[in-house]
């Protein structure tokens, strides 16, 4: 499984998220309603949306 963002422009870190109690690797994204409690390596609900362990770019 991959565990880091590809090295592609349209790829970067996300905002809005935050780690769950009780869950270590696992991130609570907040950018919709859904609120998607997100397994390490794996995506969202939306399949946009990826819970990635390192990120190689940078933000703007
Ligand atoms: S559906 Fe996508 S945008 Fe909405 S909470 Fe889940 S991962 Fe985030």
């Amino acid at each position: 499984m991959d565990e880091t963002i590809p090295r592609k422009p349209y790829v970067r870190e996300a905002r809005f998220w935050s780690p769950v109690a009780g869950k270590p690797g696992y991130v609570r994204c907040d950018l919709c309603s859904r609120r998607c409690a997100i397994a390490p390596g794996r995506f969202g609900v939306c399949g946009v949306r990826k819970n990635a362990r390192a990120c190689n770019r940078r933000r703007p």
